[in-house]
């Protein structure tokens, strides 16, 4: 067997073969997982992330492609065998081309997804991908999971804004779909097996993503209101009177508002009395913001009217818009804060999300007396996070210890109401046992043999995705 550490150092520079100070690659945003990888690899193009591919697969060494490191379940993080070599993306950074005229952008997959949001700003045009680690997240780590966001109700997921792929696959050879067609029915679309697969088929090293025209005009408002079922009114309402301009309706229990404000004390002010619902809500085009206004203030006005909010807050500037996106933005970080509380990424079909809550909640409470729900996300999508916060005086490790039990009564709801358990963050190595329960023996089955064909010696990001 060659040497591993010496080839690797001979191909890709020494200073990019590390071995020690490995903690920030080795442990999870969430610090929840944690590995002992035999080196962290930083190739700087697509054949260097090729040559290494063919050289762990020599050496026999499994690998784990890595991005910015934000997954919610560990995707990203080495096992403790000192067994496998991370594949740090961030040294694949260049944008290759921007066409305004074909509404594109092709880039490579260490671009920081902030980074390409600002740069189609600069032509004029918009990329809708966003979320709450924009700043840190890669692209291709977006496309591997096939990340979601607050945009989803009006642009799709990534999957839905990605045109073209380059891979490199688990015998290093590269297969190149850097095509930025529309239209393309000529066989199976192999982009989209690569598109949400964790990098357990292949390593993404580029893409053509589509663009949009770059919005003229926003609105934003924050809502109060006293159930799920209103806010589904208001969802409703909201749509008829926008169309295609609502572009984001982001749900928030008064926990997790509360939560925010505790841990980010320069949280704008908000109502002046509790309420039990929240939402934040976003609608943008092409047209003069005055007219955007008055649809939207008239649409609020009509809510307001028929008693399906309490109360609604309008940005009335840029930075007011963006310090009440701040309050939606930073519950994960809050939640972080705040210590352990047991995930959930589920999604349902959009009308069953107050029939879920509302079946869940004395669930919790009759197996958890004072248990704290913290319930938020995308509720035009039909995806919540539900996650849920230990009760007062019951320990951490306590607390995690019921993690499946808690799971069982959450999900068992979300699989009766033909929803997912895994919404948006994918499954990783914190929910991919969760298949075995929740996805039928066939489709599991197709899973592994195309896991198979195409990794024949498991050697792409093993012990993620697919159930041990
Ligand atoms: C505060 C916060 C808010 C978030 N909000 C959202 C949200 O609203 N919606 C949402 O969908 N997610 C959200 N996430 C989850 C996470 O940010 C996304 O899953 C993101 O897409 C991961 O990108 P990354 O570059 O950090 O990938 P990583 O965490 O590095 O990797 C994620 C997975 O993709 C694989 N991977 C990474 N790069 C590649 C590549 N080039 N080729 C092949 N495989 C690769 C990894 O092996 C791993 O399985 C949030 C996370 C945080 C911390």
């Amino acid at each position: 067997m060659p040497d591993f550490l010496t080839q690797a150092r001979a191909l890709l520079g020494p200073s990019h073969v590390l071995t020690t100070e490995l903690a920030a690659y080795a442990t999870d945003w969430r610090g929840k997982f944690s590995g002992a990888p035999l080196a962290v690899c930083r190739p700087a193009d697509t054949a260097q992330v090729a040559a290494l591919v063919k050289l762990c697969a020599a050496c026999g060494l499994s690998l784990v492609p890595q991005g910015g490191n934000t997954s919610m379940c560990g995707g990203a993080t080495p096992d403790d065998s000192g067994q496998q070599v991370v594949i740090s993306l961030s040294r694949l950074n260049r944008v290759l081309e921007i066409s305004p005229l074909n509404n594109t952008m092709t880039v490579e997959a260490g671009c920081i997804l902030q980074n390409l949001q600002h740069l189609a700003a600069e032509h004029d045009r918009l990329f809708p991908l966003s979320l709450g680690a924009e700043g840190s997240c890669q692209i291709g780590g977006n496309i591997a999971t096939n990340a979601g966001g607050v945009q989803v109700l009006r642009y799709g997921n990534t999957r839905d804004l990605v045109l073209g792929l380059e891979v490199v696959l688990a015998d290093g050879q590269v297969l190149n779909l850097l095509k930025a067609l529309r239209k393309d029915n000529t066989g199976y679309d192999l982009k989209h097996l690569f598109i949400g697969a964790e990098g357990t088929l292949g390593i993404i090293t580029a893409a053509v993503l589509k663009l949009f025209p770059a919005p003229r005009a926003k609105a934003v408002a924050f809502a109060a209101f006293q159930t799920p079922q209103q806010a589904l009114e208001l969802l409703g309402l909201m749509r008829g009177a926008m169309g295609d301009r609502f572009t984001a309706f982001e749900l928030m229990s008064d926990a997790s508002v509360k939560l925010v404000q505790q841990y980010f004390p320069a949280s704008p002010a908000l109502f002046g009395q509790s309420h039990p619902w929240h939402v934040v809500m976003q609608a943008s085009d092409g047209g003069a913001q005055a007219a955007l206004d008055q649809a939207f203030e008239t649409a609020l006005e009509s809510a307001l009217e028929r008693g399906i909010i309490d109360d609604v807050l309008l940005a009335s500037s840029e930075t007011q818009a963006r310090e009440l996106w701040m309050v939606r933005e930073n519950i994960s970080e809050a939640q972080q804060l705040d210590g352990a509380n047991i995930k959930h990424d589920i999604a349902v079909p959009v009308s069953s999300v107050p029939a879920f809550i509302d079946e869940v909640l004395p669930l919790l409470q009759a197996a958890y007396p004072g248990v704290r729900p913290m319930i938020y996300g995308h509720l035009g999508d039909g995806n919540l996070h539900f996650n849920v916060s230990r009760p007062a005086g019951m320990s951490t490790p306590d607390w995690q210890a019921e993690t499946d039990r808690v799971n069982v009564i959450v999900l068992d709801v979300v699989a009766r109401m033909q929803g997912s358990f895994s919404a948006e963050h994918g499954l990783g190595q914190l929910k991919n046992h969760e298949m075995a329960l929740y996805k039928t023996p066939l489709e599991i089955d197709l899973m592994r043999r195309l896991k198979n064909a195409l990794d024949p010696k498991g050697l792409m990001n093993p012990g993620k995705l697919l159930p041990n």
